[in-house]
């Protein structure tokens, strides 16, 4: 093994959970290392920054861990730095003995189907980054001044998007929801929010906990149609199967939700099943959504919906996709464009046949868009015992590491923020955020990120 001073050099490219989870288990090692995070945006923390929605507080506090690790030597956080644009892969394998991907799912699955792209369509992850303040979607616009949004999908990012528009925007206001999300929240008059999914009840993706939120909304009626909810036999089976209790859960309140009544209520959410979305309609924006209605086949537990040939038409205004994530490829590196991944066995990455020595993948560009925060570590425990095994036999050659990669900044135009200035904008979000009893308001634009550390 490499001597303190030749310490052995690893890369971990993303500052997301599963990025986190692997620094953790590479410090943990008990080995000479120094591991170096490489993150796109000025700001670490992946998903938990810019997905977990801004109403669920406490499922941001696993940053304190994130924070701590930060803190250990050995560690190193270069911000604004990512790969394929400021850095290659081969650049990477030449400084460092090992690079980790961490770099999650950062695209959503298509439909497929016409007038996917028309105005008024979007993505769950255009919203969910553009009410959380991620740089990427700062400046995207939603027309709330509609009345009628779709959501197709039921999970749980469904279930946050559904919970944004349908809130009462004053119980928004002392969250890190980012103001102009705010001010356009406050002016909207969505009045309908339909939720559709192309499976029954017994399938909905959703934990019961936030399907019951849904139903908790202030002055929102949660509504479904109880003809839906005569479950044939093979559902039935499943939701007898105690390993698939949140099923059961969902059923029940989802029987809850057919007695209700929109009454004078402000809002209603609608929910849908056994639907499948065949084309969005409108000339030059989203007036409606053509979906066709489905059956299930096959056994219980493997059944899936299959088109009975009648359709029926959604009047919309609105519409958002929440049907999955994918990865996105990396230059110099295979991809599963099937699944949306980068092929791995076990965390290393896989061309073919062969794996590709020095290169490990973890979270859910490793495994897929699945799982909650914390799955993310076993996940990275597991890549980590590979890279572990790898370097051990390997007759480690010294690497330049991260001072060397530094040093090619510079030239390019790569303004890198380490994590003390990650620091400081993070006391400055806090700072802008106490006059409105907000946790923090985030900066959404990288420039004024970059002006406030110095590198304006
Ligand atoms: C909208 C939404 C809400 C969610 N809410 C919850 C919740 O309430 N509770 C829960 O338990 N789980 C939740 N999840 C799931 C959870 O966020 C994920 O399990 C977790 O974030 C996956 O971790 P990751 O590190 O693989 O990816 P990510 O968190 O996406 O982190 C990837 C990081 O890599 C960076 N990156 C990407 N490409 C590059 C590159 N080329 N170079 C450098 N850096 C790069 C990204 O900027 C990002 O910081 C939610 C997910 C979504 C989408």
């Amino acid at each position: 093994m490499n001597t303190p001073d030749k310490a052995l050099k690893i890369a971990v490219i993303g500052s997301g959970p599963s990025g986190f989870y692997a620094a953790e288990a590479l410090l943990r090692a008990g080995l000479p290392l120094q591991v170096d995070m490489l993150e796109r945006l000025p700001t670490p923390f992946g998903l938990v920054r810019s997905g977990v929605a801004p109403d669920h507080p406490k499922l941001k506090e696993v940053i304190k861990v994130y924070d701590r690790i930060a803190r250990s030597p050995g560690f190193r956080f270069l911000g604004n730095v990512a790969l394929g644009r400021d850095v290659t892969v081969a650049e990477l394998r030449a400084h460092y003995h090992a690079i980790i991907l961490a770099c999650g799912a950062q695209s959503d699955r298509c439909m497929g189907i016409p007038g996917e792209d028309l105005p008024g369509s979007h993505t769950a992850t255009e919203f969910v980054g553009w009410f959380n303040g991620h740089p990427d979607y700062r400046d995207h616009a939603f027309d709330l001044g509609r009345e009628v949004a779709v959501i197709v999908g039921q999970g749980n990012v469904a279930a946050d998007v559904c919970r944004i528009l349908a809130k009462p925007v004053d119980e928004l206001r002392t969250t890190d929801i980012s103001e102009h999300a705010l001010d356009a929240l406050a002016q909207s008059r969505i009045r309908e929010i339909h939720i559709i999914g192309r499976r029954g009840p017994a399938q909905a993706r959703f934990t019961p906990r936030e399907l019951r939120e849904l139903g908790e909304i202030h002055q929102c009626a949660t509504l479904a149609d109880n003809r839906d909810l005569r479950l044939g036999e093979r559902c039935e089976t499943e939701l007898n199967d105690l390993q698939n209790g949140n099923a059961a859960k969902n059923c029940a309140l989802f029987r809850e939700f057919t007695a209700n009544q929109a009454g004078n209520r402000r809002r209603q959410i609608r929910f849908h099943f056994y639907l499948s979305p065949s084309e969005v309609l409108g000339d030059s924006r989203v007036e409606g959504l053509r979906v066709a209605r489905n059956r299930l086949e096959g056994p219980a537990f493997a059944q899936v919906a299959s088109a009975t040939g009648e359709t029926t038409t959604l009047n919309c205004d609105l519409l958002f996709r929440s049907i999955g994530y994918r990865g996105v490829p990396i230059p110099g590196l295979p991809f599963d464009d099937h699944r949306g991944i980068v092929p791995n066995a076990v965390g290393r990455v896989t061309d073919g046949d062969h794996t590709v020595p020095g290169v490990y993948v973890t979270g859910w560009l490793k495994r897929g868009p699945s799982g909650v925060i914390g799955t993310n570590r076993a996940d990275s425990v597991e890549t980590v015992t590979h890279v572990l095994a790898d370097l051990t036999q390997a007759d480690a050659v010294e690497k330049p590491g991260g001072d060397a990669l530094e040093a090619l900044f510079p030239a390019r135009g790569t303004r890198n923020l380490s994590y003390e200035e990650w620091l400081q904008i993070d006391e400055a979000e806090i700072e802008r955020g106490r006059p409105h009893g907000k946790p923090r308001e985030k900066f959404t634009r990288v420039r004024d990120m970059l002006a406030l550390t110095g590198h304006g």
